[in-house]
């Protein structure tokens, strides 16, 4: 870390693109385009003030990467595999991002059917998954996660601290100059050659000024959940009965509805995974109408999220054998959150070429999750039609597979800035496929690859030599049938 620490230069903090002025234009431009307010009730007439504030320049790195998810993670162990210098800053107190601070209880397929689609750095934290994990079955050993995310960037020697929030961004031309990061430690600058956006949220991209679309046409995003852990569950009582989480009727939610159980009928019910003999990873209950890029629609959703989980944990005691001891024991620490901003790249990954399972020239891998968008509102209508578009219709054989290009990742008009994972430039329907999180490794992997031959060789990311960059993959592990290198 020392050695990165180049020479301790400073920094004036007044004027940049950070997240409380970004936010205020960006809130308008969504009133403009959704044609309603998402934040009823909050006063636009804030004051303005400048705030200046001198700081040091903590490090000098050849890659930068905001968020420490799945894609920020995979971002950084890639990166350092190719001898670059690293700064991860992570916002919350574990790595993981949804997966482990979010509760997420499982990872979405890995594979094809045939072959391991997030191959690479996905493969090395499976293992060592496995290695690490206490407790069996189907659902994740959280903990086991963690130390998993812990151990692989420790074995690569990648520098990452917790508690970092990145809070504003110096762009000039095109060109991103530094980063300030907020910490208890005081708020420092990190200055790179290239920046990784590994939010989630895109909120590196965005915060510099990069295009982005949020949601459905109308500007919709799908709801988030509230993950949980619960125990005193019988699983063997359960397996008896096993009824079909795709039929409301197994579930005798209709019978809950009726009997004044919740508030909200919802009927996509996600479900719970088992976990050890008798816990579970609970992804169960949606917020709707919440938007993950505001801190106030976060806090409602979250106080909403776990008053429900009162009503979740009523219900399965009444109503599913098995569940009749069941204790609600933790919800995630950060709100579970599907869908916000898709950074607007090179190439917007279409529903036309998920249909076709296009194959690109500047491929960085493929991906095969169907296209999973949980319905914007409740209803039985909503729940039908949903099963019967998104469910059913979009489905892929066993070994099919869509190229995820290389342009998905670079942001327009930015030289030296990449998205990774949740964000990359996809559209509506696809980002129901790609937001997951092996997706996100084949995001992320590419991502740190791409930014160090960007960094090393002093070229713009839209200029990089795309063979170098899956040979380099290729010889990672990614899975690249295409690459005839
Ligand atoms: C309820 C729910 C259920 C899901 N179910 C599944 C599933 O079953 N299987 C599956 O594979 N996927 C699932 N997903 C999807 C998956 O978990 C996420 O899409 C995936 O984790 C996204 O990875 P990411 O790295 O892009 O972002 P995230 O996982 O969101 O990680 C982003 C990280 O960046 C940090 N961060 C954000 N902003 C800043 C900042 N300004 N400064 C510093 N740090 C910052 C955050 O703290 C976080 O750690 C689910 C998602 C949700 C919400």
């Amino acid at each position: 870390m020392n050695a990165e620490m180049r020479r301790r230069d400073w920094i004036k903090l007044s004027g940049l693109a950070t997240g409380a002025l970004a936010t205020n234009s960006l809130f308008s431009d969504e009133n403009r385009k959704g044609g309603k307010s998402p934040r009823q009730g909050v006063s636009h007439q804030e004051d303005e003030i400048l705030f200046e504030q001198k700081l040091s320049v903590r490090y000098n790195v050849d890659v930068f990467i905001a968020g420490g998810g799945p894609a920020g993670v995979a971002a950084a162990f890639a990166a350092r595999t190719q001898g670059a210098s690293v700064f991860l800053a992570e916002g919350h107190t574990c790595l993981g991002g949804m997966g482990t601070a979010g509760r997420v209880p499982v990872f979405m397929q890995v594979s094809d059917g045939v072959h391991l689609l997030c191959d690479g750095f996905g493969r090395r934290v499976l293992e060592l998954l496995q290695k690490e994990k206490n407790m069996k079955g189907p659902g994740t050993d959280i903990e086991a996660l963690k130390r998993t995310y812990d151990s692989l960037l420790s074995e690569v020697d990648a520098n990452f601290t917790f508690y970092t929030q990145l809070i504003a961004v110096q762009v000039s031309k095109g060109h991103l100059d530094y980063v300030v990061c907020a910490s208890p430690s005081g708020n420092f600058a990190v200055r790179a050659n290239v920046y990784i956006d590994a939010t989630g949220n895109g909120d590196l991209a965005t915060w510099s000024g990069a295009e982005y679309q949020k949601g459905d046409s109308a500007g919709i995003m799908m709801p988030g959940t509230l993950c949980s852990l619960w125990g005193g569950i019988d699983w063997d009582k359960w397996r008896k009965v096993r009824p079909d989480i795709h039929q409301p009727e197994g579930y005798r939610l209709k019978e809950a509805f009726a009997a004044g159980v919740f508030t909200i009928q919802d009927e996509h019910l996600t479900g719970m995974h088992p976990l050890g003999d008798s816990f579970a990873g609970g992804n169960i209950g949606h917020t709707f109408s919440v938007d993950g890029t505001d801190e106030r629609s976060l806090t409602k959703a979250l106080l909403w999220g776990r008053k429900s989980m009162k009503e979740y944990a009523r219900y399965y005691r009444e109503y599913i054998d098995g569940f009749q001891n069941a204790q609600l024991l933790d919800t995630g620490s950060l709100l579970g959150i599907r869908e916000t901003r898709r950074i607007i790249g090179d190439h917007v990954l279409s529903i036309d070429e998920y249909k076709k399972r296009a194959i690109f020239d500047d491929e960085i891998g493929r991906y095969s999750y169907p296209i999973d968008i949980h319905p914007m509102r409740t209803g039985a209508d909503t729940y039908k039609q949903h099963r019967k578009e998104f469910d059913q219709k979009y489905k892929y054989n066993k070994g099919e597979s869509y190229g995820i290009p290389y342009r998905t990742l670079t942001p327009k008009g930015f030289e030296n800035l990449l998205v990774a994972g949740r964000c990359i430039s996809s559209d509506h329907l696809v980002h129901g496929s790609v937001r997951v999180m092996p997706a996100c490794f084949i995001t992320g992997q590419a991502a740190g690859i791409a930014a160090v031959l960007a960094a090393k060789s002093d070229r713009s990311v839209h200029d990089i030599p795309v063979d170098e960059l899956q040979m380099k993959l290729k010889k990672f592990g990614a899975f690249l049938p295409n690459y005839k290198g």
